[in-house]
């Protein structure tokens, strides 16, 4: 499959008073023509801080890319200036985020907001911006299109204004759309309506995304593959079914385990005791070796490698790796 997007060993950080501050540790992975990827992980573990580094959002300083490539489509956005990168941002990577209203204007009418980001990035007369915005607003489901474009985002209910933000975001058809937490504002009824759509717009558009969530709910209705993170790195991938079904790190085990299942009636859930660890220093081996019930020795003196399970299915743990013994014994 045509890997679209590839981050490879992507650290960034953050300066702050209390001192620096390693939000991404590491981070590589692919994303494919036309799938979607979700990025999972508590809050604080890096998964907004890697969609904001794809679209160089970092603010520098205080965050810094410290140092990793990211392709698209061969083009490593990292190398990339200001000005190329403006050219880049909406027309061919998009982003959108939890709350529509900071991404709309409020005193300008929505017709002419689709239209800005089209008439920006390609040479075309407004009446054929217009075209493309009616056809964007009847794309994201929104019915009157005519009557809708000369109305203002107070005259919409919020799952109505995500609609018309994704209508923006996609109407210069970009190959990836970043959606970070894009559901979590909206109610339980408009969210199931919101990610509908959105696997809608995937197979009419072909576009590729990345979702996103602390939510494993909404990753159970959309991902075609899950990326977990913990503390600034991605500990697990692989395929939903595998995530869902064969998940092997411990810390994904504990997140499925802490998600309220519909099918089982008075299933308990079982939050995960501990929290991350403190960023400024992080631990030198695995980071979840504080919270986890089946830490060993080498867990804290050593990060685990790459262990692949399948094509697609990768995990960081020392319980998947045969070598995990070997280190053990050399270390005494
Ligand atoms: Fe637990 Fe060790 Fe695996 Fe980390 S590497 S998740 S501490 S078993
Ligand atoms: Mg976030």
């Amino acid at each position: 499959m045509e890997k679209i997007l590839q981050v490879k060993d992507l650290h960034v950080s953050f300066t702050t008073y209390g001192g620096v501050v390693q939000a991404v540790r590491g981070v590589s992975f692919d994303l494919h023509r036309g799938e979607t990827l979700a990025i999972v992980g508590e809050s604080g573990c890096g998964k907004s801080v890697t969609s904001q580094s794809i679209m160089r959002l970092i603010p520098e300083p205080p965050g810094k890319i410290k140092s990793g490539q990211i392709f698209l489509k061969g083009m490593d956005l990292i190398q990339l200036k200001e000005p190329e990168l403006r050219k880049i941002r909406g027309a061919n990577i998009s982003m959108i985020f939890q709350d529509p209203m900071t991404a709309l204007n409020p005193t300008i009418t929505i017709g002419e907001q689709i239209m800005e980001g089209i008439l920006q990035h390609k040479n075309i007369s407004r009446e054929q911006a217009k075209k493309a915005a009616l056809e964007m607003l009847h794309l994201v489901g929104i019915s009157n299109p005519e009557i809708r474009l000369k109305q203002y985002p107070h005259q919409f209910s919020g799952g109505m204004r995500q609609r018309i933000v994704i209508a923006m975001a996609l109407v210069c058809q970009p190959d990836v759309l970043i959606a970070d937490e894009p559901t979590t504002a909206l109610d339980v009824t408009i969210q199931a309506q919101i990610l509908e759509l959105f696997r809608d717009i995937q197979k009419k558009t072909g576009v590729s995304i990345i979702l996103i969530t602390h939510d494993l709910g909404v990753v159970a209705q959309v991902a075609d593959r899950i990326a977990v993170m913990y503390a600034g790195r991605i500990v697990e991938i692989g395929t939903r079914r595998e995530i869902f079904y064969q998940p092997q790190h411990p810390y994904t085990k504990g997140l499925l385990q802490s998600v309220p299942r519909l099918d089982v009636e008075g299933a308990e859930l079982v939050p995960i005791p501990g929290t991350p660890p403190d960023l400024f220093s992080p631990p030198k081996g695995c980071a979840f070796a504080a919270r986890c019930p089946y830490a060993m020795e080498v867990c804290e003196k050593v990060y685990p490698f790459e262990t692949s399970l399948s094509h697609h299915h990768y995990v960081n743990c020392w319980l998947q790796d045969v070598r995990a013994k070997a280190l053990v014994s050399s270390n005494h």
